[in-house]
């Protein structure tokens, strides 16, 4: 999965720096089917990233819960004992400004309102999380992946130390 996964991203040709910024119209490098099938990936649950959190958080003794659909935005782990949910976001679909973000080449219009949907719902997800008491930490795909990926064992601390902090909404992203 992991090959699709960079092989859709760096399929790309247009880098966009921020999420709003709607690319040129480019040749297509995928049929649909092909990105379909590449977007689906993208979107999974119980992505490479995800794992290596849930591992790491495990050997430390953190237990959780997986992907509770009854919580706004349905996140990715719940720790009920530290009011706490960590998702764990993927740049593409949830249009990170970084790195491993860029606007696929066709279809402009579709993936803008796509991806700004997406924000939307994520923004709106926080709200209501937050107000129902939950601490939230999202960790950025390119914190794991890419040129400004940080060791494991750096976001493995950082997420272990907010985890006992009893801070609000903290994200964690690549160093580039
Ligand atoms: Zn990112």
């Amino acid at each position: 999965m992991n090959r699709i996964r960079s092989e859709c991203i760096e399929g790309y040709d247009t880098i966009a720096t921020g999420p709003i910024r709607v690319p040129p119209a480019m040749t297509d490098v995928h049929n649909q089917a092909q990105r379909r099938r590449n977007m689906s990936a993208i979107r999974s649950k119980n992505t490479r990233p995800e794992m290596l959190i849930r591992r790491g958080l495990h050997a430390r003794g953190f237990r959780y819960s997986l992907h509770h659909r009854k919580l706004p935005g349905h996140p990715d782990m719940v720790l009920k004992k530290h009011r706490a949910v960590i998702f764990v976001h993927g740049c593409f679909w949830h249009g990170h400004q970084c790195p491993l973000f860029r606007w696929p080449a066709s279809r402009r219009e579709f993936w803008t309102a796509k991806i700004l949907r997406n924000r939307a719902v994520d923004a709106r997800s926080v709200e209501d999380l937050r107000r129902a008491g939950w601490r939230i930490l999202t960790i950025w795909e390119c914190a794991l992946k890419g040129k400004g990926k940080r060791e494991l064992e750096d976001v493995l601390d950082r997420t272990d130390a907010w985890l006992r902090s009893g801070r609000g909404h903290m994200d964690i992203e690549g160093l580039s």
